[in-house]
């Protein structure tokens, strides 16, 4: 596959769809039609530097709108669908797991539905050549002791709201290729982090408070292990899948990074206080404060990518150190992108966004 293809990215407005959008209008000659609701999550400044792009477009739309996704299937006439679109965070999936349930579920549902009808419409190659990729997470593993790691056999254990519906929604996808045929992949990948994360999440939220002075909640003892990505990584995997996976497969993409979330915010502390350094000469680790775990908080999650480096030639680029050290920088370098979110002056108000930790 390496003439332009038409690539409808739902989600695009996100952390990772803007990244995979970027990357995709910036480094290929693949045509991009973003498909976002621009939910609380969404934002289309992180899209600005293609914005203006003959070879991107944007289309506001929800994905469980089964008729609006059907019509936006039939105009662009995509060669691949990756789906994004996704309520994305653990606690607000504690809080609030209705949002998660029709998003993740009745969405995918909704998007393999449009997908379905739209594929049995085209004919010869383009029929033969279509793919539906799914972008999940390593989550709806559960799990993992000190040892071992997640690969493409291991066993669904979803343990939160969020993992359990992104777990459900890895099914229907599946059952939509062995029940209808469709021509679907799967990848589950490992926590991202880089720039335009949204700062509800660890990485950022750390930045933003180091840099506001306030303490840096860290869960429990903070001994829980996350398996890190640069999200520049992610989505070359992800380009590398759709253009050259097997239709059916799922594939696991990780950074072999495993990290204690207390090595993780001490890596930004350290960074800072490298980078901008406080007036007094103090660490940004003396800002660290220990609460209450999380319910029901996975205690390690680590991924054995060996399929996709074999077989897709893929590798990340980015070593946890100097992907820490370009995110701090670039949190520091783009203040008006998330002062303008914590303002609320980007899509009103933005909530929740202290509560979690
Ligand atoms: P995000 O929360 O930053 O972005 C989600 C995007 O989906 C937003 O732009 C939002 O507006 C859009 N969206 C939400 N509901 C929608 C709806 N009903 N219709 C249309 N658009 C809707 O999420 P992210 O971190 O970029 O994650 C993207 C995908 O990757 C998700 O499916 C997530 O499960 C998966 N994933 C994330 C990680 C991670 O570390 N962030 C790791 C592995 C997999």
């Amino acid at each position: 596959m390496s003439q332009p293809l038409n690539i409808l990215v739902t989600g695009g407005a996100g952390f990772i769809g803007s990244a995979l959008v970027r990357h995709l209008v910036q480094n290929t000659s693949h045509n991009v039609l973003n498909v976002d609701a621009l939910t609380y999550a969404g934002n289309l400044e992180s899209l600005a530097s293609v914005a203006e792009s003959d070879r991107y477009d944007f289309v506001q739309a929800n994905i469980c709108d089964t008729a609006k996704i059907t019509e936006i299937l039939r105009s662009f006439k995509p060669d691949v669908v990756t789906h994004l679109a996704a309520e994305s965070h653990v606690d607000r999936s504690i809080d609030g797991p209705a949002a998660f349930i029709e998003t993740n579920l009745v969405g995918t549902f909704s998007m393999l539905s449009a997908t379905l009808n739209y594929w049995r419409s085209l004919d010869g190659a383009s029929k033969e050549s279509f793919r539906f990729h799914h972008i999940s997470t390593d989550e709806v593993f559960g799990a993992l002791g000190e040892d071992g790691f997640f690969t493409e056999e291991t066993a669904y254990d979803p343990r939160s709201p969020y993992s359990a519906s992104k777990a459900g929604s890895d099914h229907l996808v599946r059952a939509w290729h062995h029940t209808y045929g469709l021509p679907v992949l799967i990848t589950n990948c490992s926590n991202n982090y880089g720039p335009f994360h949204f700062p509800e999440k660890l990485i950022p939220l750390m930045i933003i408070k180091c840099l506001a002075g306030e303490n840096l909640p860290v869960y429990g003892a903070g001994d829980n292990v996350r398996d890190w990505l640069y999200v520049d990584d992610h989505v070359r995997a992800l380009q590398a899948v759709f253009e050259k996976g097997k239709v059916g497969d799922s594939y696991m993409i990780g950074g072999r990074s495993e990290r204690t979330n207390i090595a993780v915010v001490e890596a930004i502390c350290d960074t800072l206080d490298r980078l901008s350094p406080k007036a007094d000469g103090r660490s940004y680790r003396n800002q660290i404060t220990f609460v209450s775990d999380r319910p029901g908080h996975d205690f390690r999650y680590a991924i054995d990518a060996t399929k996709l480096e074999n077989e897709l030639g893929w590798k990340p680029k980015h070593s946890f150190e100097d992907g820490i050290g370009a995110t701090v920088q670039w949190y520091l370098d783009n203040r008006t992108w998330w002062e303008d979110i914590m303002s609320g002056a980007y899509q009103g108000d933005r909530l929740g966004l202290q509560k979690t930790g």
